[in-house]
């Protein structure tokens, strides 16, 4: 198990097994990394990644 302290002042306990790698604080809401530091929310931030790639004209002739 191992602390993170938020700049709020709250410290968030973490399982040593933990290893989802932020940690939302639950007094200010925030996300924490391993550090301590400020993360944007896991989930609130879609992978524009995924479509970047996305060529529509790649399969053309498959249709
Ligand atoms: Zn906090």
């Amino acid at each position: 198990m191992f602390i993170i302290e938020c700049g709020c002042g709250n410290e968030i306990y973490v399982s040593s097994g933990d290893d989802r790698g932020a940690w939302q604080c639950e007094e200010c809401g925030k996300w924490l990394n391993f550090f301590g530091q400020e993360v944007p929310p896991p989930f609130s931030s879609p992978e524009p990644a995924l479509f970047k790639d996305y060529d529509p004209d790649f399969d053309d002739d498959e249709d």
